[in-house]
């Protein structure tokens, strides 16, 4: 696609395209050394670039979050594997976000190591028996003097086989009670705490996915996040943070998408004229821009009401919608450029092989869509309930 082209696409404000633009540029040469490097060398190879840096609240514009949330679509843009790129998003805006916000700058200066990528976080909340309905969770922490003792197993956790710490949700009482849940923050290196099962993955499959077991493992009073019994409140700031931004991630690998599909229409011949002199194959590279575009606006959107100090479980419902809306914007794109491709999308050495598999995901992962509409629909008063 031409310069000109993609510069119709990015709209956005100056200061912040140029960080686009110059993580693009930074990150390239490091995308093509590390492609065949394992999960943790590539995370490294990134957080070297800074991009699991926080820019303090003093910097200069735009905001922290629109700062990460630039470098991320500028990584993206670089080529960097969308698994990649989903799994730094997930820790910046699912983790590194919030507990900054939890923590205080004091605290939070404690975790620092997290942002020159040697420590990995993980954000443990689902269980075997059940994803989507927190009160279901049966692991559980019982004071012991003045720590806990943690009993049970978290289940398809984002990098539980490569992680060194880990944000964990466990009941501290029993019933559906809103404070029956505790979050925690420990070291994954405690006596008592084992990694479980790694499970292999058809979406994002480099980013790994795995089990903790937790066997009597002895949590430290500081372990602790927030007060005993505040479990919830901490799960609706990580989620509403991880809803309003993590998608994010797909910004790059949507404008790559779209870029290779025009070129792709423009070059190719079919009927005796360019497949792109159709109008219905013209009429499917303009939704693919309008879901970029959607979704460009809307992420930008939420950063910009994140910089502004906005909590973010005010944004919940804003949040809900967004992850809704850019998550189906991706499949929907995705869409359009496999059907562009004939063939070539289901041939996975060719250039124009489609992934599928990861657009889906982002339907489920951050709070099942199906469930987010639930939500969104009884925030504007309808009776209903999950
Ligand atoms: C790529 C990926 C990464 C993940 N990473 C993490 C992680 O790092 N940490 C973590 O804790 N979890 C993680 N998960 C797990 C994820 O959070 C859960 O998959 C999610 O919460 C849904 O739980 P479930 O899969 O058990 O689905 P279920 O709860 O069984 O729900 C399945 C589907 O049933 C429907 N459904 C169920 N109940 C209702 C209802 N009441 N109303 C309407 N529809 C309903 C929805 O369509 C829903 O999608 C990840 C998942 C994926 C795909």
């Amino acid at each position: 696609m031409s310069a000109a082209a993609t510069a119709a696409l990015r709209t956005g404000a100056p200061e912040t395209e140029e960080i686009v633009d110059t993580y693009r540029d930074l990150a390239a040469p490091v995308v093509a050394q590390i492609a065949d490097e394992g999960f943790t060398a590539q995370w490294r190879a990134m957080a070297d670039l800074g991009v699991l840096q926080l820019a303090g609240p003093d910097a200069t514009a735009p905001g922290p979050v629109t700062r990460s949330l630039a470098v991320i679509e500028g990584i993206g843009l670089a080529g960097a594997d969308p698994g990649l790129c989903y799994a730094l998003a997930s820790q910046l805006f699912g983790m590194q976000f919030p507990l900054r916000d939890a923590l205080g700058d004091g605290a939070w200066r404690a975790v620092d190591d997290v942002q020159q990528g040697r420590v990995l976080l993980c954000h443990a909340l689902t269980e075997r028996g059940g994803g989507s309905d927190p009160f279901s969770m049966e692991t559980r922490a019982r004071r012991d003097g003045d720590g806990f003792v943690l009993d049970g197993a978290k289940t398809f956790i984002t990098a539980a086989p490569v992680a060194d710490r880990a944000i964990v949700f466990a009941r501290t009482a029993e019933g559906r009670s809103p404070f029956a849940l505790s979050a925690f923050l420990f070291p994954l290196d405690l006596p008592g705490i084992r990694r479980g099962e790694t499970f292999a993955k058809t979406a994002l499959p480099t980013v790994p996915m795995g089990e903790l077991i937790f066997e009597g493992a002895r949590l430290p009073a500081g372990a602790l996040l927030g007060e005993e019994g505040s479990g919830l409140a901490v799960m609706a700031s990580t989620t509403a943070w991880e809803r309003s931004v993590i998608l994010g991630y797909a910004l790059g690998p949507m404008q790559r998408l779209l870029a290779r599909t025009v070129d792709w229409a423009a070059d190719r011949d079919h009927f005796n004229r360019s497949m792109g002199a159709s109008h219905q194959v013209a009429g499917r590279i303009s939704d693919m821009a309008l879901a970029l575009h959607r979704s460009r606006v809307q992420l930008y959107s939420m950063a910009a009401r994140l910089d502004a100090g906005t909590p973010a479980r005010q944004l919940a419902a804003e949040a809900a919608l967004t992850k809704i809306s850019v998550s189906e914007d991706y499949v929907r794109l995705t869409e359009h450029a496999t059907a562009l491709s004939g063939v070539r999308a289901f041939l996975p050495d060719f250039d124009l092989a489609a992934d599928l598999a990861g657009p889906m995901a982002a339907l489920t992962y951050a709070g099942p869509n199906d469930l987010l509409r639930v939500g969104v629909a009884r925030q504007l008063g309808l009776p209903v309930e999950n």
